[in-house]
This record gives C-alpha cells, sequence and structure tokens, in this order.
C-alpha cells in the first residue's frame, strides 16, 4: 500500500503571493476541481468559533474555496453543526449570530452558512458503518446531502484527543449533538428532578420508550431499557437531562474516527481536506477564549486522505520549537501534542486507518 499524499507550503508570503494565493494554489495542485461535476453542492466544512476566541481560521481563506468551487461548476455553501455543550453555538439561530460576528456570511465569503443539523439539532441522517462502537452513526442531513466537501482545519491542542485535526473536525463536527453525547459517553443520562418540568418532551424523543413519564409526573430514565442514544439530553430544553461526558479518552477517539468514517461514507473521491498549523492553540476553538500558540506558524496542508494529513500535521508541530511564554515554555518533551493535555493522540489515527478512513503512512510533496 503506498503512501498517502500530502501537500505542504510554509507560510512565507511576498508582494503578488499572499496566504490566500498559497490557498488557492493548494487547491489547484490537489486536482479536486476536476472532481467537482456540475451544480454539485459543495460543503465547505468550517469551525467558526466560539465567540470570544480569535484563533479560528479567518473566513478569508474559505472564500478563496468557495471562488474555486465556483469556478469548477460546484454550488459551495459553509457548513458546521451545533454543539451539545452550552455556549454561543448551541442551536441554529445562536451558531449564525456567533458565525455572522466572527465574520462567516453570504456578504464576506460569497456563499450561503448553514448549520448542518437544523435550529435544534434534530435534522439528521443515520449512515449504517458496522464499526466497533457504532452499528450507524448520526450525520447532519446537510452535510450528508453535499456532493462533495472541503474540510477545513485549524490545528489546535485538544483536551480529550490531543490534537483537534481533520478526522475529529468531521467525525465530532459534522454529527448531530445526540451523536456527540454517543462519542463522548459511555455512562447513560439521568433525569435532575429539580430541574424537570414535566413536560414530557423526553418521552416523546426516545427512541426506545426508556422514559417513565406521565403528565404531571417528574420524569425518570429506566436504565435497563436505555440505548444511550442522546435524543433526551437534546429534547429537554431544561437542562434537566445532563449530558454525561465522562468516557475514556482512547474510546471517544475510536468513536469520532467511525463517525468520521460515516460522515465520508457518500463521499466517494469527493473529498479534500485542508490543515492550517498557525495560531496553533492549546485548546480547540470551541473555548471562548484562545491562549498564544505554543509553537510558530508552520504552514498549509493539504490531502485526500484525513488520517494521512493529521499524521503529517502532528508530526510538523512536533518538530517545531516550544514558543516563550506559551503553555509549552517550560516542558521538555519530544511529543509536544501530548504534552499539552496529557493525552495520547494516536488512537484516533490508528482506528481511522482500521476502519479504511485513511492511512498514517505519507509523504510529503512541497509547494513553494
Ligand atoms: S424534557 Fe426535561 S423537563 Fe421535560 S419531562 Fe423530560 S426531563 Fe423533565
Ligand atoms: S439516552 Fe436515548 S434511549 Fe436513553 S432515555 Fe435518553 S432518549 Fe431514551
Amino acid at each position: 500500500m503506498s503512501a498517502a499524499t500530502v501537500y505542504f507550503t510554509n507560510l512565507r508570503s511576498r508582494v503578488g503571493y499572499s496566504l490566500l494565493d498559497k490557498t488557492r494554489r493548494m487547491f489547484v495542485k490537489s486536482g479536486f476541481a476536476g472532481r467537482i461535476d456540475k451544480g454539485d453542492k459543495v460543503a465547505v466544512k468550517l469551525h467558526f468559533g466560539e465567540y470570544g476566541n480569535t484563533a479560528f481560521l479567518p473566513p478569508m481563506f474559505a472564500q478563496v474555496i468557495v471562488d474555486e468551487i465556483k469556478k469548477a461548476g460546484g454550488k459551495p455553501f459553509l457548513i458546521d453543526t451545533n454543539t451539545l455543550y452550552k455556549g454561543s453555538r448551541g442551536n441554529a439561530i445562536d451558531h449564525l449570530e456567533t458565525a455572522f460576528r466572527n465574520g462567516f456570511s453570504y456578504a464576506t465569503v460569497g456563499a450561503p452558512v448553514i448549520i448542518g443539523d437544523g435550529l435544534i439539532g434534530m435534522d439528521y441522517v443515520r449512515e449504517v458503518i458496522d464499526g466497533k462502537h457504532f452499528k450507524d452513526v448520526k450525520i447532519a442531513a446537510a452535510f450528508h446531502h453535499a456532493d462533495a466537501v472541503v474540510n477545513m482545519t485549524h490545528f489546535t491542542a485538544h483536551e480529550l484527543f490531543g490534537f483537534g485535526g481533520a478526522v475529529k473536525g468531521i467525525g465530532m463536527g459534522c454529527a448531530a449533538p445526540s451523536g456527540k453525547q454517543e462519542m463522548h459517553s459511555d455512562v447513560l443520562p439521568e433525569v435532575n428532578a429539580e430541574k424537570c418540568t414535566s413536560c414530557g418532551r423526553c418521552y416523546n424523543w426516545c427512541p426506545v420508550d426508556a422514559i417513565d413519564w406521565e403528565a404531571g409526573t417528574k420524569a425518570q430514565i429506566i436504565q435497563k431499557l436505555c440505548i444511550g442514544c442522546g435524543e433526551c439530553t437534546v429534547a429537554c430544553t431544561y437542562h434537566a437531562i445532563a449530558v454525561n461526558w465522562k468516557t475514556d479518552p482512547n474510546i471517544t477517539q475510536e468513536k469520532t474516527a467511525e463517525y468520521a468514517y460515516g460522515a465520508l461514507k457518500n463521499k466517494d473521491r469527493k473529498a479534500l481536506f485542508f490543515s492550517y498549523l498557525m495560531n496553533v492553540s492549546p485548546d480547540c476553538d470551541c473555548y471562548g477564549f484562545s491562549d498564544p500558540p505554543f509553537v510558530p506558524d508552520i504552514g498549509i496542508m493539504v490531502s485526500e486522505d484525513p488520517v494521512a494529513l493529521d499524521q503529517a500535521a502532528v508530526d510538523h508541530v512536533n518538530r517545531a520549537q516550544p514558543l516563550a511564554g506559551s503553555k509549552l515554555e517550560d516542558m521538555k518533551t519530544d511529543d509536544k501534542v501530548k504534552s499539552i493535555h496529557g493525552i495520547d493522540w494516536r488512537a484516533i489515527l490508528a482506528h481511522g486507518e482500521a476502519m479504511g478512513l485513511g492511512k498514517r503512512e505519507y509523504r510529503v510533496e512541497e509547494i513553494e
């Protein structure tokens, strides 16, 4: 099995050749335009950034890709999904407002912005994968129905994955919130009786009748019937069914690789992955702040293989010098990505490779 190709360009620029020009050149070099058919609906998957975060990938990079997709005959749209946790992106209204405040709108990028799993995260499609952890996965409907995808990742460290890269961005980032719960938790949810208003919404949403409820009574989850799908955690708008974050990072990483596999299953050779190794912050863009980067800006990578891309990105970050004044400053370590949060990052790539999502062996082709 031959190594996957990862294109790399450093971040040096000059008059007439900006980082936007480099982004365009990387897209052209990838040959992806030739795989877009006229009228294809092309998802440009991004993270719009939690409000207050300033490290996320700025919208002008997406604008370049939008232009190139249009030139190739496609119909681009920007997409992300609702989050599981409370924050500025937990439903489509808040999420679109946050995207707008962070600079992502039709006016700035020339393409519609769509929250892929709908108003409250209930719009998803089940994709059968027969994985080690999941028989099927819940993929945001608008992502599933797209004909092609260009994923644009801002590489960061991460408290559960070790790093936030392409596989995590697709796996977690294209899942409906109840799918995110499935990935994050091995423990079944419980109702907080004090917060429960007896509205019955969870009872109506539970797919396996695992909720005991009658009008005027508090809901209770019947643990022996509950399959841990997480639907009730999303359905309860009173936050009476807590998201259970308890999990083993290796298991969450494997589950996320399975979600990425499911998200990309119907995108045969119509997926391209960018990774921006700039502002490599210690925490992901889901936080409403950004601590200084722990390594210098490195470059931009592109590949058709998300596993190879992530492996190459981690290797490049681990080879970089730690930055003074950053979280890594006093840590003497070869595995910088692991050291930031003490999380081994390998499980997501190993399981992704085992699933057939890509391969960890890569060769770098440098682009000027
Ligand atoms: S949806 Fe929430 S508030 Fe309503 S019955 Fe269920 S747990 Fe109680
Ligand atoms: S997690 Fe799923 S199966 Fe369990 S009670 Fe909630 S909706 Fe029902």
